[in-house]
């Protein structure tokens, strides 16, 4: 039997991208939480830059992560598609890649421009709440023939190439499609052959292009080889071979780091030697993946006592997944018994590290496993409504599948605490190498996917209500206190055009004529009277106009304090909105069913009389 559910954590590591989709929300996401959101992305230069994926446990979308990602989802389709099809994902693998895809199609107009960034790094990470409540201003960065880019047009057109051949049985057309955009950027990349963290400089504090564009251009050049069968891709990434990076001050490639956003290189070790079989490349990877196992010249990656190979602090099990996706990848294309064992046993140890073979005995994905991370950093699942990552206390929604950051210290030591990023946000490019692994262990051990997931989640509360108290009282008037909360989250939705109805009965011989409304404070419209029917009347305030929003402490909340007078006789005991309030003169105002609330003419909250 397989130690772990592999199709389980498979089902929801694909899961975790519908989390993350930005954009109008396509029919088939499975997130009953998640709305449209950044609805206007690419407005501010003209070009519809809706779609792709959110980067993180932020709403940035970093167009290199972002497509390193969407290279390794690929991948791991490309290598072992049997899987995806034999444990039933295969269709929702389709739908996340051509999501994707559909953004690197968006963001590429012409030839030599390509969108690598929506969303300002600093201002995004400023404020703590929902996707679908963004209020930052979004804007768009590019990277042209004048203004560089070759890393990140070149890890573009790797995506493209590699879900191209992901889409060719099905989906001819489509795949045609990703690869004349994978062909331009790529020519594009060649010959702009500069960093885009120079050109998009927000991006630098958070996706700099450290290794430079070497890497992203032979890695491009077998992708679309792989796509194409066109040699002289094959022939581009061989001759760039030799300009990837090597040990300081040695000839030897690089080995004491990995696959990830950044460095390609490791990969093009892996699959230049898959492609070709030719020594330099076999021995570059074995050297690599000899360094995280057994070591080389006594130097190694560090492992905890645990047994977590931990590569650097900032999410650590990312790199071991990572890692041990390529592992098996390269185990299953050599032929030397013990080392196609020793890469299979590390990849296979590092999963199930990650999902809960450890010495916490806890899983680090989300939803899955024993005891696993409840307190992502994250965002929209958190479901603040006032901009506190410390409110409310508990994250609101279940993000299956994420992955979390995992032990900073190779000492297996973790704390599931919202506030660090570094051991325990998730991340697209956290996930990417994850899935593709966890495809290859369940084509091996099986595991079967959860039935009936996804559960529908349940509101943990009244979402967008009204709350309301007396003022004031009098003889002859009653000064109600009224907010208008907006808590949403499921899925969090501005409310832009709402009003609340204030019921009362005339009393006596009073006539309407008698009664007069009024405000001494409304972040709303003047309170209007209209008949109900009979003598039954209500006070409609308009809040239209207002974005009440879960977006701050402010932002979620309208208040409106009216008067209503009357020149008559005034009872309101008997008035049907006065119910269930408190009425000692200055009581904080309580949530109540009998004032309704409306988003235009469909009433969202209360009951009428
Ligand atoms: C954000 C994270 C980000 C970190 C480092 C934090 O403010 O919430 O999403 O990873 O900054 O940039
Ligand atoms: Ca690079
Ligand atoms: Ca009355």
């Amino acid at each position: 039997a397989a130690p772990f559910a592999y199709g389980e954590a498979l089902q929801k590591s694909l899961w975790f991208y519908e989390a993350q989709q930005s954009g109008p929300k396509p029919a088939w996401n499975r997130v009953s939480w998640r709305g449209d959101s950044g609805m206007n992305d690419g407005k501010d230069v003209g070009v519809d830059l809706t779609g792709g994926w959110y980067d993180a446990g932020d709403h940035v979308k970093f167009g290199f992560p972002m497509a390193f990602s969407a290279t390794m989802l690929a991948w791991g389709a490309v290598e072992y598609r049997d899987a995806y099809a034999s444990s039933g994902q295969l269709t929702h693998l389709l739908n996340n890649l051509k999501f994707v895809n559909d953004y690197f199609i968006k963001a590429h107009p012409s030839p030599n421009t390509l969108y690598g960034q929506v969303g300002n790094g600093g201002t995004d990470h400023a404020w703590w709440g929902p996707a679908e409540a963004m209020g930052m201003t979004r804007p768009a960065y590019k990277i042209d023939a004048s203004c560089g880019g070759a890393d990140l047009a070149g890890e573009t057109a790797a995506a493209m190439a590699a879900s191209s051949i992901v889409f060719r049985p099905t989906n001819a057309a489509y795949a045609d499609t990703l690869v004349t955009h994978a062909k331009q950027l790529y020519t594009f990349a060649d010959t702009v052959r500069k960093k885009y963290s120079e050109c998009i400089t927000d991006a630098s504090g958070y996706y700099q292009s450290w290794s430079g564009f070497n890497d992203e251009l032979v890695w491009g050049a077998i992708w679309l080889y792989r796509a194409t069968n066109d040699a002289s891709y094959l022939a581009k990434a061989e001759s760039g071979y030799a300009n990837l990076g090597t040990e300081p001050q040695s000839t030897i490639k690089s080995y004491k780091w990995t696959i990830a956003w950044d460095d390609k290189s490791y990969g093009a070790y892996v699959l230049l030697h898959k492609l070709t079989g030719k020594q330099q490349y076999l021995d570059d990877a074995n050297r690599w993946l000899d360094w995280w196992t057994v070591g080389v010249n006594g130097s190694q990656v560090k492992y905890s006592p645990g047994g977590q190979a931990v590569l650097d602090r900032w999410g650590s099990l990312r790199y071991a997944a990572n890692t041990s996706f390529a592992a098996l990848v390269h185990s299953d294309s050599i032929t030397d018994a013990t080392r196609k064992t020793r890469y299979h046993d590390f990849a296979v140890r590092q999963i199930n590290y990650a999902l809960g073979d450890n010495p916490r005995n806890s899983s680090y994905v989300i939803g899955f496993g024993a005891n696993p991370p409840k307190n992502p950093h994250h965002r929209t699942a958190h479901g603040s409504w006032t901009d506190q990552i410390t409110s409310p206390e508990q994250t609101r929604h279940t993000l299956y599948g994420a992955l979390v950051g995992g032990p900073p210290d190779p000492n297996d030591a973790y704390t599931d605490k919202r506030d660090d990023y570094v051991m325990n946000e998730v991340a697209t490019d956290y996930n990417a190498g994850f899935t593709s692994a966890l495809a290859r262990l369940y084509k091996e051990y099986g595991g079967a996917p959860a039935a009936n997931f996804p559960a529908q989640e349940t509101p943990d509360g009244p979402e967008i209500f009204v709350e309301a108290g007396v003022n004031a009282s009098g003889g002859t008037f009653t000064e109600i206190k009224a907010i208008v909360r907006n808590q949403s989250a499921w899925p969090a939705r501005v409310l832009a055009d709402g009003s609340f109805r204030y019921y009362f009965t005339l009393d006596g011989t009073t006539t309407a004529s008698q009664i007069s409304v009024s405000s001494a404070y409304t972040q709303c419209k003047a309170p209007t009277l209209h008949q109900s029917s009979g003598s039954t009347y209500y006070v409609n305030i308009d809040c239209s106009g207002q974005a009440i929003a879960p977006a701050g402490q402010s932002q979620h909340r309208r208040e409106v304090q009216f008067r209503i007078s009357s020149a008559g006789t005034w009872d309101p005991a008997n008035d049907w909105s006065y119910r269930n309030i408190p009425t000692t003169p200055g009581a904080t105002p309580a949530r109540t069913q009998n004032i309704t609330l409306y988003s235009g003419a469909t009433k969202i909250w209360g009951e009428p009389p």
